[in-house]
């Protein structure tokens, strides 16, 4: 008998639009509802899941840490935050880190640091730059840095000090801050996620580093869905070979256990003192167990070599599938996450999908977002778009 999953949910609060389907289990990229249907994910919880579900040597691990301890609190060492922070400094070039819970946290505690390091060097007022269509989270700071704004709408007034510049833009840059002596970073996605999968060129990626050393700004690059391996490099930055000043990340570090963190080069490293920042929950064992070990399997597995392998081959079946359909206006992103910008809305591709068995979600209106698990292999991105390329397709006949 199928289970009737309710419409609206009768007790919790509805922040969310959500499908009627309820998943059960997964095993690799492949997960089940309540009722036993099963999914190819393409998803992963919004680039969370970066091992898939179910992974045999994460879980073990994990199981291993709830029997010994899940938290203790931060009036204490954590002996795996020093393992996780040293891996995250070994693979970022930088020198500190700042666990906590979750992406947004991780912004904001970016957004603190920004300021301090502003109010250090005697500025009352600091500003910091930030872009059109980025996303940084729903706290009022990082809603303040963020573009949309039907996310802002009654919820209001904004934090005041962002100035907005569209991205790829170097002389929109420089003349927005022409002069102001109160800017103190520039805090930008790699490539921007919920605004529709938009990457920053390697050659802007390169010049803002060059304003910000030429400026004394923080370069400030939230890695949060971009990084933790997903576009082929452990961070979408490095493609550009550059090394910013603060790093949030959060979403893949923990596949799937609540995890974030702030990265800081030697510019920001040591802003936060002792009393200037914390949370109950950051750096906790279990999460920081989590950490470690979804890197070490990475590692282990080369999955950032897979992803931009099958990222690659799920770009170029899904050009292959798409060419010459009108509508379809762009296939953009790198590596595992990738985006398909369509000539319209397009929500609707979403419970499509989701009714033929595919995982994926619609950003910024008219963009498919595919951020898979990093284990995905090329068998299975070629499912994706058997199932995708048709109902896009479809869609596509239907509205115009
Ligand atoms: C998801 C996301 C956030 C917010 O993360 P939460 O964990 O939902 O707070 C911030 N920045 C980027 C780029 C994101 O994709």
């Amino acid at each position: 008998m199928s289970a009737f999953i309710e419409a609206a949910s009768p007790h919790t609060m509805n922040t969310y639009g959500r499908l009627p389907i309820a998943l059960s289990h997964g095993q690799g990229c492949r997960v089940w509802d309540i009722n036993g249907k099963s999914y190819l994910d393409a998803l992963a919880g919004i680039a969370v899941n970066t091992l898939g579900h179910n992974h045999p040597e994460l879980v073990p691990a994990l199981q291993d840490q709830l029997g010994k301890m899940i938290h203790s609190c931060n009036y204490f060492h954590v002996p795996n935050a020093e393992v996780l922070a040293a891996k995250l400094v070994e693979l970022s070039g930088m020198t500190n880190v700042f666990f906590c819970c979750t992406g947004l946290e991780a912004n904001e505690a970016a957004i603190k640091l920004a300021r301090k390091f502003g109010h250090d060097k005697g500025i009352d007022k600091p500003e910091i730059v930030v872009y059109e269509k980025a996303f940084h989270g729903r706290s009022i700071a990082t809603l303040s840095a963020t573009a949309n704004e039907k996310l802002k709408t009654g919820f209001g007034p904004m934090l005041e000090g962002f100035v907005r510049v569209p991205v790829n833009d170097i002389e929109a840059l420089k003349k927005a801050t022409q002069g102001n002596p109160n800017v103190v970073a520039v805090f930008m996605e790699t490539i921007q996620g919920e605004g529709g999968v938009n990457p920053m060129r390697v050659e802007y990626l390169k010049q803002v580093r060059a304003l910000c050393d030429q400026n004394d700004w923080l370069m400030m690059i939230d890695e949060v869905q971009c990084g933790m391996g997903r576009t082929g490099k452990w961070f979408a930055h490095q493609w550009a070979g550059i090394v910013p000043d603060v790093m949030p990340l959060a979403k893949g570090l923990g596949s799937g256990v609540p995890i974030g963190a702030v990265v800081a080069g030697p510019k920001a490293a040591h802003i936060f003192q002792p009393g200037n920042h914390g949370t109950t929950f950051g750096g906790n064992p279990l999460a920081m167990r989590a950490g470690v070990e979804t890197i070490r399997i990475m590692e282990k597995d080369g999955l950032m070599a897979n992803a931009a392998k099958v990222g690659d081959h799920l770009r170029g079946a899904l050009e292959k599938a798409l060419a010459g359909v009108q509508g379809v206006k762009e296939i953009r992103g790198q590596g595992l996450m990738l985006g398909v910008e369509l000539d319209r809305p397009c929500g609707a591709v979403w419970s499509r999908a989701a009714e033929a068995g595919l995982l994926l979600s619609v950003t910024a209106d008219s963009v498919i977002r595919l951020v898979p698990p990093l284990i995905m292999t090329e068998a299975e991105a070629d499912e994706v778009v058997s199932i995708l390329a048709p109902l896009i397709k479809t869609f596509l006949a239907e509205k115009s």
